[in-house]
Order: C-alpha cells, then sequence, then structure tokens
C-alpha cells in the first residue's frame, strides 16, 4: 500500500470531481506554487510538484479511471510508480505548463518538437530593483543576463562537424515507447533519445551535443513611467536561444520598487505624513513640501487645524501607466507635535495661555497621585 495522498485531496477536491473543477483546481494551485513565484521556497516546490503530479493523472482519462479504481496501487507496480518528476518526465511536465501559462517555461512547444525537433528556448526571469523616484521618472538600465545562445562550432546542430543525428533505435524514431504500469499500458517519452526520435553519435565537443552554449549579454533596459513593485516586464526573444530552429525564449524582468522614506504608494496615488508645530496648526501656517520629483509644493494649513487633517494634492501622484502622463494624487497628513523642550519663557507664555483660556494648570506635576484619589486604584 501507498502513504502518498490522495489526489484528489492534493487538489482540494472530493472524489467525483469532473474535468474542469480539476482543470480549474489545479490551474489555482500551478499558479500559486510556481517556482518563479515562490522562488527558494522549498514547500512552495514541493506543493507543485505534488499537484503537478496529481494533475497529471487526473488530467487524463484513462489514468483518472485506473486512479479511480485502484488507488495509488494502479501505479505502483512495473517500474516503481508513476510518480517521478525528474529526468525525462519533466519534459512532459513542460506540456501542462505550457497548456495553461501560454509557453512560458523552457521547452513549451514539445508535443509539436516530435516532429519537427524544433522548440522554443528557456524564457529567462531576472529581477532589477529601482527607486520609487525612478519608478515616478521611468529609468534605463543595463542588465547583464546569462543565456543559452546556439553553438557557433556546430550552429546548433549538436553534432561534430561532417556528421548528422541518427534515428534513435530505441524507439525507432517515434520519441514515445509503450511502459507495463501496474495493469495498464501507457505511453512515455522515449528514455533512450528523451523524445527527440533522433540521437547523437558524435557529439560536438564544444557544446557537448546541447547545439546551445552558455553566453552572458548586456542589454538596455527601458522602465517605463508609473511600472508598480512586482510588475514583470516581457522583453521578446531575448531569452534562450530557440532549439533546433525554434524560436527565442523571452525575458521576463521582475521590478521591485524599493519604499521610499516618506511617500508610501498605493496604485498611482501617494500618501505622506508631515509633522507640523501646534502653534502652524493653531495659527494657520505654509509647509514647503518636496514631492518625489523634486518640485516644490507650498500646502496652506489653515487656521485650527486638527491632527491627522489629510489634505489632497489633485495629480501630484505617480504616473499612470502609459496613460500620457495621467498623475494620481499626493494624500498629506499633518500630524500635530507637542513641544518637549521648552524654556521658562515659553512655559511662562503657555500658562499665560491656559489662564486666559480658562484652563487651571496641574501645579503638581504627579498626574496620577491625584487621578488615583477618584480612581480607587
Ligand atoms: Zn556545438
Ligand atoms: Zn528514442
Amino acid at each position: 500500500m501507498s502513504n502518498k495522498r490522495d489526489y484528489y485531496e492534493i487538489l482540494g477536491l472530493n472524489r467525483g470531481a469532473d474535468a474542469s473543477e480539476i482543470k480549474r483546481a489545479y490551474r489555482e494551485m500551478a499558479k500559486k506554487y510556481h517556482p518563479d513565484m515562490n522562488p527558494d521556497n522549498k514547500e512552495a516546490e514541493q506543493k507543485f510538484k505534488e499537484c503537478s503530479e496529481a494533475y497529471e493523472v487526473l488530467k487524463d482519462a484513462q489514468k483518472k479511471d485506473a486512479y479511480d479504481r485502484y488507488g495509488h496501487d494502479a501505479f505502483s507496480q512495473g517500474q516503481g510508480g508513476f510518480g517521478g518528476f525528474g529526468g525525462a518526465d519533466m519534459s512532459d511536465f513542460a506540456d501542462i505548463f505550457a497548456d495553461f501559462f501560454g509557453g512560458f517555461g523552457g521547452g513549451s512547444s514539445r508535443s509539436e518538437s516530435r516532429r519537427s525537433n524544433a522548440r522554443k528556448g528557456e524564457d529567462i526571469l531576472e529581477s532589477i530593483d529601482i527607486s520609487l523616484k525612478d519608478a515616478f521618472t521611468g529609468v534605463e538600465r543595463k542588465i547583464d543576463i546569462e543565456k543559452q545562445a546556439v553553438c557557433d562550432e556546430c550552429h546548433g546542430t549538436g553534432c561534430k562537424a561532417g556528421s548528422s543525428p541518427e534515428t534513435c533505435s530505441y524507439c525507432k524514431g517515434r520519441g514515445k515507447v509503450r511502459v507495463q504500469q501496474g495493469f495498464f499500458m501507457f505511453e512515455q517519452v522515449c528514455p533512450h533519445c528523451h523524445g527527440e526520435g533522433q540521437v547523437i553519435k558524435n557529439p560536438c565537443t564544444k557544446c557537448r551535443g546541447k547545439g546551445l552554449i552558455y553566453n552572458k549579454k548586456t542589454l538596455d533596459i527601458k522602465i517605463p513611467q508609473g511600472i508598480e513593485d512586482g510588475m514583470k516586464m516581457r522583453v521578446s526573444g531575448e531569452g534562450s536561444a530557440g532549439i533546433k530552429g525554434g524560436p527565442n525564449g523571452d525575458l521576463y524582468i521582475l521590478v521591485n520598487v524599493k519604499n521610499h522614506p516618506i511617500f508610501n504608494r498605493e496604485a498611482e496615488n501617494l500618501y505622506c505624513t508631515i509633522p507640523i508645530s501646534f502653534t502652524a496648526a493653531t495659527l494657520g501656517g505654509k509647509i514647503n513640501l518636496t514631492l518625489i520629483n523634486d518640485e516644490k509644493e507650498d500646502i496652506k494649513i489653515p487656521q485650527g487645524t486638527q491632527t491627522d487633517t489629510t489634505f489632497t494634492l489633485k495629480g501630484k501622484g505617480m504616473p499612470k501607466l502609459k496613460s500620457g502622463g495621467a498623475r494620481g494624487d499626493l494624500f498629506v497628513k499633518v500630524k500635530t507635535t507637542t513641544p518637549t523642550k521648552l524654556n521658562q519663557k515659553q512655559k511662562d507664555l503657555l500658562k499665560e495661555f491656559a489662564k486666559i483660556s480658562g484652563e487651571t494648570v496641574p501645579e503638581n506635576p504627579n498626574f496620577i497621585d491625584k487621578v488615583k484619589e477618584f480612581l480607587d486604584i
């Protein structure tokens, strides 16, 4: 018996869930736990593999039927079960992935590759840190990437000069083989040629038969005005080179916008909190505020302004992405500060003020003792 978790349970489904429910549940989980969204998170990686494995079985009517009847035992005989997600199985996993994410992930057009062997190069994910001010103005950055390029020795064929690939004898060029698993016969990617249908007997020494070599490249990246933290930019065709004449992968740049010491951002709006003296709040005054783009802006503080009052500066927030310069608003909240270091003259004046206002100034500073009389504590 297997102690593996139930595939339906992994996807958060009840037994008897239909194909569309299975697909929807998998799609949500795969998005949530995808390694690109959870870098260096082993737990997410494990969950991603687990849900991918469950989906791989449940999406296939034949395998699902076997699983519904015999559970994990349906796959636990023969070659040690179906569950592996290493090695050759990873190519099938890329297929599942391509179904949902429109080709993100290497080797995505794999099913087509079994006919032509051409496939799209791997996508690359890089990240870049910019300041909030950079996000305001837009910025150009140089970015160093390492990616796979076509081998200049063999021009991508993977073969030594003068030789060419041969048809795989194991699968007779089909790229797939039939395998007995438990009670059932399944088709699997040929372990000999990894689905290529061809093998290279004399590999190119520079790329060891891969047809690709690692290359460094520096790119100029233009980050547009108004970009937000966590947004991904796609640079088409700047991923790894395509395999056997396939199209290049894409480069994705994850933009991290660093926090600003004064301004907080929510979408296109900016928020800040400014301390003002209690005299300015009482008598009225003016704040000269330096905005995110170094412009100066006067904010009029009316007489009798209460602490936590928010002033709205229309159109002084962040530019909206792809909006032709339209900007959000800036919200300035004022906090009245209570002075802590007063000289004797200031104290006398305030006492005088209190007296005129009809307030009593406690002579005994130990206020809590006085309160205790009333509170019975
Ligand atoms: Zn080569
Ligand atoms: Zn083969």
